[in-house]
């Protein structure tokens, strides 16, 4: 599935007053018709704009999902990115939810969309709103950088929902088998910052959050890794509604850690095309691709490693 981000900056924030106006249904009890709903996540305020009576399964698997998606990155960040955030979803004919984007706008706006026909199940398993969410804990780094916001909201998803037991190990190390290697470099690639094709941005910005995750790991003797670098990114910088280059970003994430990881990594792959041996460095990690599926190694060298970023905080 194609996935999908826009980082814009709105001028306001229409429309919303006419949908509040129906009145803050809560999650337990919503009306069938309703509009809106409020919701509470880890002390952030989720306003979320629908309408329930679109859904079959009514709004209260919808708002437990866009829920469950705040709790799967609050527990990653060990807070919600913004105080407030908008959740916007728009109803489509057919199933399943079928992409987002992810605005700074002063508190934060997502629009998803989401059929009609959307199963609990395909709610339960989204990774849609998910990735969205990552996308408020990180900086505007601007365009050229959109490998690093598309690269870590890819990574950190599947890490993320591993943490929060909403989805298997197993399953996010074999989509990384089967997808990461479209984020390798191509016939005539300049880099990271340079070749901006889908395979690069998404998958070759998971590559270099993986690389950094290891080498973290190795450099701190597996004490900590990226994800305490991310959060020391939110803390600083507030995430999207701030407009930070790319360098601070990385100077901030790396002195977290106390590493130069980061720092190193983007000055080797930004304009040159840093083709890693993956393979290799899943085998260290204890993944063994199986056909489609892997088997987890824990006798591998770096086996270790895999299991601590994978464990829940
Ligand atoms: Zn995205």
């Amino acid at each position: 599935m194609p996935r999908h981000r826009l980082t814009a900056v709105l001028a306001g924030a229409a429309g919303r007053a006419a949908w509040v106006a129906f009145g803050a249904a809560c999650a337990a009890g919503i009306l069938p018709q309703a509009r809106a709903a409020d919701l509470t996540v880890s002390g952030a305020a989720i306003h979320v704009d629908f309408d329930a009576a679109a859904y079959q399964g009514g709004g209260e698997p919808i708002l437990s999902w866009v829920r469950r998606s705040g709790d799967i990155v609050t527990r990653y960040y060990a807070r919600f990115p913004n105080p407030r955030l908008t959740v916007r979803v728009m109803a489509q004919s057919g199933a399943g939810v079928q992409g987002g984007q992810t605005f700074a706008h002063p508190d934060g706006l997502i629009r998803v969309r989401v059929g009609r026909e959307v199963t609990a199940a395909q709610l339960e398993s989204d990774w849609v709103l998910v990735h969205e969410m990552t996308h408020l804990a990180l900086p505007d780094t601007g365009e050229a950088h959109a490998w690093l916001s598309e690269g870590l909201a890819t990574y950190v998803e599947g890490v993320a929902r591993v943490q929060a037991g909403n989805r298997t190990e197993t399953d996010v190390w074999a989509e990384e088998i089967r997808s990461m290697p479209r984020g390798m470099p191509q016939a005539d690639d300049r880099g990271l910052d340079y070749t901006h094709t889908w395979g690069r941005t998404y998958w070759g910005g998971a590559m270099f959050c993986l690389m950094a995750d290891v080498d973290i790991r190795r450099a701190t003797h597996n004490r900590i890794g990226l994800q305490d670098a991310l959060r020391a990114v939110l803390r600083a910088s507030g995430g999207l509604s701030a407009d930070w280059p790319i360098e601070r970003v990385l100077r901030t994430a790396d002195a977290a850690v106390g590493t130069t990881t980061l720092e190193d990594l983007y000055a080797k792959m930004k304009d040159a095309p840093i083709a890693p041996d993956l393979m290799a460095l899943w085998r260290q990690l204890g993944v063994e691709p199986q056909g489609t599926w892997v088997r987890l190694n824990d006798g591998a060298p770096l086996a270790d490693v895999r299991r601590a970023i994978m464990r829940a905080r």
